[in-house]
């Protein structure tokens, strides 16, 4: 496209911040006001001015925001040019640089990126090796503890030598937390393995420690540009600081009113202080919201009225007017996934919108089953977002720790996941003294598995000959890591490891599931190598697709098919997203805003929260609450958000609607049944703020989910679901010799038919994919 035609795109002010590159500058604007756009036209101007795409490199805060990031910019200046842009998260982007300088700081480039849970696991075998009360050292504690100290480039040296510190521990009942934050790192270190804080710790160490390594970035990224600068936290904002001070070539965009990231270290102050540190930079406002409705961008600026901090904007919109946002009350959490599916089924079939364009926005992912059964039941398509991811599966995980060890021997947490998985007759009581004499000699696991003599183990014969087969198992992937394709060897590790046959030897409900995650991820390995292969890459090794999957976020996924689907997600998940119909739900006392937030920051932080879900839609915003919740085992009984009197009532519609009334109505008969019951529900789930919640631990899920598209996303597909008309209901007579089309496996001849009720599966020998069994309640397929 030619550039006079972008800049065409643009308003004044988006323009003037476009062209202005002679310094630094900030963008501050509110949401929808074009701060994306800005950044993403900014680098189609660079590239079209004497940079080249290897020179810029743009931060996003999700891999997905840069995917679309670049397809737009390719758009613009050809996808040859686009494709080289460095243009991803803090994460992958550091982790990339960090593969390639490695050595420099004491790791090898195949390092393994630690999740959430091996880093809890890590610090709970910590705690017990230090003979401390996991009650009072809480793991989870720690691990908050410790990622905070690394977000502020806490070193555990400097938390020892801290004071301040100390006197914290101390007064939380924890003095030796400093301890097992040194602990946690020598064992990270041991394990050639750094946690998603050590992204950022060792980029900054790095840099810091050589600095002509440094300075080879600095000047390799002649122009750095960050999205989202409101949620970035003190490494992050450190390690920019460390690649342009010198160039002060940087362009950040934000709006301080979106700043949702303080648990995790996010700091405000970031903002703040840039002008002070880059004292040449431009500010640059943004006012005009393109995004949404007059009302929406009213109603949205009432309520971010009421936070003290903040940094005065008028945000304004001359889009339609909108209409006010109604609010509906429902009689239980229950009712108001029903109250929101009947309405995402009228503007689907009166509003002529499709579901991709609705939306469902929720403070927890716990809340996210409600509505998943609302929408199933009414046979409309979904997507859930976060939540339980499917690598987090027991089964994948279990083969990720596969490939972890094939690509890094001495990943402890990999290691102590398989060492008796599939079972092998290698015990706790042998994996404890590996553990010990590991600890004890400051080597990995594995070093002690080669030479359990020379590391002064003593092992019975039959344990000695179970570990050496274990070692010979893993050594063997391991020679093949760094020749083998990604897909040979990773169907090479699942068939060796002996996890094929633990899962296929026995055909229940849950292992069906298991074995199609597995085969899912397996041609996930295969899908990835064709993309690369496509970008160019002749040899993709398991270890490229290790350092991809390990940085996947919630937001991360590509549509795998062209069904147009319902958008399930936190608030925290839909930043910088944007949809035409946008249900913001559960908004009630003790839920949003949660009981934590108990004091006036967190409350200006969960209000910032309702402020980013309801600046996501462009023509419809929806808010509900629930009068009754299953929450912790039992109902309760909650009251309206505080936050639904924060805006003004002008731009609300309350009561809600007719319709809406009627449903609720609706809802009040099934209500009292439910009292009847004694409030009792089928299966009772936990209730968290964020972490996984459901089908934890690899349990079966109540309804089954096939997982679509593995390698980017979790996807809870309800079009997994059969269809009314489902196979399920006819007799076995009439299946069989029948010729099928099924929706994965192709077409094929349903050889047998066997077993009754919810167990009946069918034999089919499928032309392209060999024979398979189906259970017939969850398969998807269709006689043809
Ligand atoms: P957020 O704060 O939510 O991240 P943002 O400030 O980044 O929002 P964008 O996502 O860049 O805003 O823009 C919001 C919407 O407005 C997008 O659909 C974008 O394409 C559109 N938009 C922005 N500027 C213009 C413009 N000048 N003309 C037409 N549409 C625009
Ligand atoms: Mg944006």
């Amino acid at each position: 496209m030619a550039e006079s035609c972008y800049l065409d795109e643009l308003n004044e002010s988006q323009r003037k911040a476009v062209l202005y590159n002679d310094g630094p500058m900030l963008v501050i604007a509110g949401a929808g006001s074009g701060k994306t756009r800005v950044l993403t036209y900014k680098i189609a101007y660079l590239l079209d001015h004497g940079y080249e795409p290897w020179s810029v490199l743009a931060l996003t805060f999700t891999n997905k925001a840069a995917r679309e990031m670049k397809e737009r910019i390719a758009r613009q200046v050809g996808i040859n040019r686009a494709r080289y842009l460095w243009m991803g998260t803090f994460h992958s982007i550091f982790s990339r640089i960090l593969r390639m300088e490695a050595e420099k700081i004491g790791f090898t480039s195949s390092f393994t990126i630690y999740d959430s849970a091996d880093s809890k696991s890590l610090i709970k075998a910590i705690v017990k090796e230090l003979q401390l009360d996991d009650k009072v050292y809480k793991p989870g504690m720690i691990q908050s503890r410790i990622s905070n100290a690394k977000n502020h480039l806490v070193s555990p040296q400097a938390y020892a030598a801290s004071a301040e510190m100390r006197e914290a521990d101390k007064a939380a009942k924890i003095p030796l937390a400093g301890d097992i934050y040194l602990r946690y790192c020598e064992r990270c270190r041991q394990g050639n393995a750094m946690d998603f804080d050590d992204l950022l710790v060792y980029t900054y160490r790095l840099f810091r420690e050589h600095p002509d390594v440094c300075k080879g970035y600095a000047a390799k990224f002649r122009y750095v540009l960050v999205d989202e600068y409101q949620d970035t936290n003190y490494a992050q904002h450190c390690i920019v600081l460390q690649l342009t001070q010198e160039h002060r070539r940087i362009c950040v965009v934000g709006d301080d009113a979106q700043s949702i990231y303080s648990f995790r270290g996010a700091n405000i102050d970031n903002i703040l202080n840039f002008t002070r540190q880059y004292k040449d930079a431009l500010l640059f406002k943004l006012e005009q919201n393109y995004r949404s409705t007059q009302t929406i961008v009213k109603a949205a600026n009432s309520l971010i009225e009421k936070n003290r901090q903040q940094i005065q904007k008028n945000v304004f919109s001359e889009n339609d007017k909108g209409e006010p946002i109604p609010v509906s009350c429902a009689y239980s959490d229950v009712e108001e996934g029903e109250i929101v599916a009947n309405k995402i089924v009228e503007l689907h079939r009166r509003g002529g919108y499709a579901y991709h364009d609705c939306a469902v926005l929720y403070r927890t992912n716990a809340q996210s089953r409600i509505f998943e059964e609302a929408l199933r039941r009414k046979g409309i398509p979904y997507q859930v977002y976060g939540g339980l991811s499917f690598y987090q599966r027991k089964e994948i995980k279990d083969v990720i720790a596969y490939f972890r060890l094939a690509v890094n021997p001495n990943d402890e947490e990999a290691f102590k996941r398989v060492i008796n998985y599939p079972a092998r007759g290698i015990g706790d009581t042998t994996l404890n003294k590996l553990v010990d004499a590991a600890t004890k000699q400051h080597v990995s696991l594995w070093e002690v598995l080669n030479e359990p003599l020379a590391y002064g183990l003593s092992l019975n014969k039959g344990t000695a000959a179970k570990l050496q087969a274990f070692r010979d198992l893993i050594a063997g992937f391991v020679s093949g890591a760094p020749e083998k394709d990604a897909y040979t060897l990773g169907q090479d590790i699942v068939r060796r490891s002996g996890i094929i046959n633990d899962i296929y030897q026995d055909r229940t409900p849950e292992n069906l599931s298991r074995q199609e995650n597995i085969e899912e991820l397996i041609s996930g390995i295969h899908d990835f190598c064709s993309d690369r292969e496509e970008e160019g890459d002749s040899h993709i090794l398991l270890a490229d697709y290790l350092s991809e999957v390990s940085l996947l976020t919630d937001q991360d996924g590509e549509k795998d098919d062209n069904v147009s689907k319902v958008t399930l997600m936190t608030i925290h998940s839909a930043k910088g997203l944007e949809f035409p119909n946008v249900f913001v739900v559960g908004m009630e006392e003790g839920l949003f805003p949660g009981i934590s937030a108990d004091n006036p920051r967190s409350l200006e932080e969960e209000r910032r929260l309702f402020y980013v879900a309801i600046t996501r839609a462009e023509s419809h915003c929806y808010l509900s609450y629930a009068k009754s919740r299953f929450r912790y085992g039992k109902m309760e009984f909650g009251n309206p958000s505080r936050f639904l009197r924060d805006i003004d009532t002008k731009f609300l519609c309350l009561p809600a609607g007719e319709q809406l009334a009627r449903q609720v109505e609706i809802g009040a008969g099934r209500f009292r049944k439910e009292i009847a019951g004694g409030f009792r529900r089928p299966e009772v789930r936990s209730y968290d703020t964020g972490g996984p919640s459901m089908f934890d631990g690899g349990e079966m899920p109540q309804e089954p989910h096939r997982f679509v598209a593995p390698r980017k996303l979790r996807k809870i597909d309800s079009s997994s679901v059969p269809a009314s008309s489902s196979v399920g209901q006819m007799s076995g007579d009439s299946l069989e010799g029948k010729h099928i089309e099924h929706e994965r496996f192709g077409r094929g001849v349903v050889e047998k038919v066997e077993g009754a009720g919810d167990n009946r599966k069918a034999t089919v020998r499928f032309e392209n994919a060999g024979v398979k069994q189906l259970l017939l309640k969850f398969a998807r397929f269709k006689v043809c």
